[in-house]
């Protein structure tokens, strides 16, 4: 059939009209296939600041029913969320570690695009102090879209990209439902603020470490978790580096980072029965060798590498 002039305009403006009146969409969203109520670990981003191809930065879901808690938004993390089959739309609530760049390149993805994927109500973020101002830069950054996509032909939800901040402190920051989640001081270098975070589910309890170095807060909340998600470094790799300051490489991951060996002994005191590295500045070193190193550290119970997407 030849379309007319008139046939077109008719085709494209109830086309424009479905698009308009559509129920959010929540693309993608398979979180019916999660066990109900039973928390799962999905690891979205295992990476590093380094750009390596199969691991994206930084970002770790806890699914719960049809909860979704992410934490940290490294790069490509809305794109790990579709992998993942969870939904692009907005998540239950996002928590930051820490504010370097590698944890939260992936926020005005977060902010934007749940937004233009149907977001409508406001998304609620935890972190440190400095997360409303690097929110607020992050709006202004994009202001020139918001009159496009709202005024313009695409229509998008005016508000849909707001953004609910939650500067904490150390503490229980969320609990909705059985499900609890406590933030906890970590010692990253010269970060000021710098958290890990535990989950607790009525069936299971997570902790994330976030970027540290050997952290007592840390192994003290750890006691007696069924995950502990960890960073970590081959501590046998560890030497300085050939370029201009690379003699204090060793002196920085020491101040910022925590090694195998040391990552085995605190999974050995805080008695954790699941141990997930991530997160790993592998400066060359072999899944191999990090394993070896965490069993110096005295941990013999199960332990895995982490890999983007693999649930737990
Ligand atoms: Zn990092
Ligand atoms: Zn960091």
């Amino acid at each position: 059939m030849k379309l007319t002039l008139p046939l077109f305009y008719l085709c494209f403006v109830a086309g424009l009209l479905a698009a308009i009146t559509a129920p959010a969409p929540r693309y993608f969203d398979r979180t019916a296939a999660f066990q109900p109520d039973v928390a799962t670990v999905v690891l979205l981003g295992v990476g590093t600041p380094v750009p390596h191809p199969s691991e994206f930065g930084p970002a770790t879901a806890i699914v719960i029913g049809e909860r979704v808690l992410l934490f940290d938004a490294g790069a490509g993390v809305m794109r790990r969320l579709a992998a993942a089959g969870l939904p692009i739309n907005g998540v239950t609530a996002t928590f930051f570690t820490h504010l370097h760049s590698d944890h939260t390149l992936g926020y005005p993805d977060v902010i934007l695009t749940t937004w233009v994927m149907g977001r409508r109500t406001s998304l609620h973020v935890f972190g440190p102090p400095g997360l409303q101002r690097m929110t607020d830069h992050l709006l202004a950054a994009w202001s020139e879209e918001r009159a496009v996509r709202v005024d313009g032909l695409e229509r998008g939800t005016p508000n849909g990209y707001a953004v609910t901040v939650n500067e904490i402190a150390p503490g229980v920051v969320f609990e909705e439902d059985g499900v609890r989640v406590t933030a906890f001081a970590v010692s990253h270098g010269n970060w000021r603020h710098a958290y890990g975070y535990r989950i607790d589910t009525p069936e299971r309890s997570i902790v994330i470490s976030g970027d540290t170095a050997v952290s007592e807060e840390l192994e003290r909340v750890a006691a007696g978790c069924d995950v502990l998600i960890h960073e970590v470094y081959p501590v046998v790799r560890l030497k300085p580096e050939d370029r201009p300051g690379g003699e204090l490489w060793p002196h920085y991951m020491r101040a910022f980072h925590t090694s195998d060996e040391e990552v085995g002994a605190i999974a050995v005191r805080a008695g954790v029965k699941l141990l997930i590295l991530q997160h790993v500045v592998r400066m060359g070193g072999t899944d191999d060798e990090l394993i070896a190193g965490v069993r110096r550290g005295g941990f013999t119970g199960e332990v895995v590498i982490g890999r983007d997407l693999a649930r737990y």
